[in-house]
């Protein structure tokens, strides 16, 4: 996709605003002048960069470095720690992004269990960078510990990468959301996990924050990765505060300092919520492939019809949803006539071309309630509810018609190609099932090909109605 030069400055004004606000967002929950509990800037830059690889040019670096500089200064900050801190935090981005941008879409888009440990590796490498960077100054400029320092920016860098950056990978893009046919969400994995959120934080002590474990491996079962990664950053930001306000009892021996508990309790939620975000890719994956396996034994590849056993299934349900109102219901069988010498003298794949735009010619004249299925070889059968006899015997005449005046273009001469439809049905018995209605169908093909081949036979009056 090329962008016009406007359409680019517009990106880049949205790509420096987001960054100011959210390291505005970042700052203003800093508590009592430390290290932000949660600084999600870097994660969720370099989740949008890895989306939209093309914005990671050195003119989108530049803006998200001179926005973030913007932010701490309107703040307060002096320049030289201001200039120094965002290296250390435009260095997290930077990190993730290199490491990430070159893995395939699908495990970038975390799609794949690869892709989560790819994640996690990122995400350490990114808080080692900017843990190191920072120390650089801490001691000389602001006479902190050197290992306090990188302790600090260490976990909290890993700690915020793993929760937010997954959010941000696996979004659907607004199309996808469009395109997804949205189907009720299970409840119950929900209030399992706040359950057990509530229950640890009032029992308290180190082991409290492994409670919601089993409930994110049951979400991760039952919910999209897209949601898993929010309940993980969900449930993960309420444990670090937890822990933070002191509200779990999470305390280390003397020689630690109070910080050093809530750095430990980060890198532990951040490797526990590792194994749910796995068992969401791995479950999501499998659910993609069982729909895939599913479409591909209900359609044919080559007509896009359906399948004779999807045909057989449907068409059964149909043919009860009709039995009961009194419905009438129309079965018909077309058959090509003279495909196999189509087949012998313009070849297979031309052959094949033509049941592609046979059956596309059909389809076009079918409403929403009919079926078309392929049953094999150039044999199809259509099945229309709420069709009285007459009117199915128009469509029937009308489908003969179209196939009739099909031009088959680019085969050396223009191929033409005829169809027999056999028709049974009406308003079926109580006892009448698919197979009576197919075997009756067939009787009238035949007696249509009998008769001479491209036209509509009825079975009950075997009337021709062309
Ligand atoms: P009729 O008018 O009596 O129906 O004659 P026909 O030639 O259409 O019928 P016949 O049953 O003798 O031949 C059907 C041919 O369809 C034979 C087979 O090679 C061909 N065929 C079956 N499946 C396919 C397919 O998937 N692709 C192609 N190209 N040909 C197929
Ligand atoms: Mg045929
Ligand atoms: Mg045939």
């Amino acid at each position: 996709m090329v962008f016009s030069a406007r359409s680019r400055l517009v990106i880049y004004l949205a790509l420096f605003s987001l960054t100011l606000v959210l390291t505005l967002a970042g700052i203003l929950a800093r508590p009592f002048a430390s290290l932000s509990l949660f600084w999600p800037v870097n994660a969720v830059l370099a989740g949008l960069l890895l989306r939209h690889p093309r914005r990671a040019s050195p003119v989108g670096w530049c803006l998200v470095y001179l926005a973030m500089v913007t932010a701490d200064m309107a703040c307060g900050s002096e320049w030289r720690p201001a200039l120094w801190f965002n290296l250390c935090n435009l260095s997290v981005v930077l990190t993730l992004w290199l490491l990430m941008a070159r893995l395939s879409r699908n495990d970038r888009r975390l799609h794949t269990p690869y892709g989560v440990l790819c994640l996690l590796g990122a995400s350490a490498s990114a808080a080692v960078v900017a843990a190191s960077l920072a120390c650089l100054v801490a001691a000389p400029w602001f006479n902190e510990s050197v290992r306090a320092t990188w302790l600090a920016w260490f976990s909290e860098q890993f700690s915020t990468s793993v929760l937010v950056l997954p959010v941000v990978l696996s979004a659907p893009s607004v199309r996808g959301l469009l395109r997804s046919n949205s189907q009720p969400i299970p409840i119950a994995p929900l209030w399992v996990l706040l359950g057990s959120l509530g229950l640890g934080l009032a029992v308290g002590g180190p082991g409290a924050i492994a409670f919601p474990i089993a409930a994110l491996v049951w979400c991760a079962l039952s919910y999209s990765p897209f949601l898993l990664s929010l309940l993980t950053l969900g449930a993960g930001s309420t444990l670090i505060v937890a822990v933070a306000q002191n509200v779990m009892h999470f305390s280390l021996p003397q020689t630690e300092t109070a910080v050093t508990a809530l750095m430990s309790a980060r890198l532990g939620i951040a490797m526990l919520v590792l194994g749910p975000l796995v068992v969401a890719c791995v479950s999501h994956a499998n659910r993609q492939l069982l729909a895939r396996l599913a479409h591909q034994a209900a359609v044919d590849h080559l007509t896009g019809a359906l399948s004779r056993s999807a045909f057989t299934h449907q068409a059964g349900a149909l043919l009860h949803s009709c039995r009961q109102p009194g419905l009438p219901i129309t079965l018909m069988m077309l058959d090509i006539d003279h495909f196999k010498s189509i087949n012998d003298r313009h070849g297979h794949a031309v052959g094949d071309q033509v049941l592609r735009q046979f059956a596309r010619s059909v389809q076009e004249q079918l409403g929403k309630g009919a079926l078309f299925a392929r049953l094999g070889g150039e044999e199809f059968a259509i099945v229309v509810p709420g069709l009285a006899p007459q009117q199915a015997g128009f469509l029937a005449e009308r489908l003969r018609r179209a196939v009739e005046s099909l031009t088959l273009q680019g085969y050396g001469q223009a191929l033409r190609i005829s169809v027999s439809i056999g028709l049974a049905g009406g308003v079926a018995a109580p006892s009448e099932d698919l197979d009576s209605l197919l075997i009756q169908a067939d009787q009238a093909l035949y007696r249509a090909k009998a008769q001479g081949r491209n036209r509509v036979v009825q079975h009950s009056t075997q009337r021709e109605v062309s």
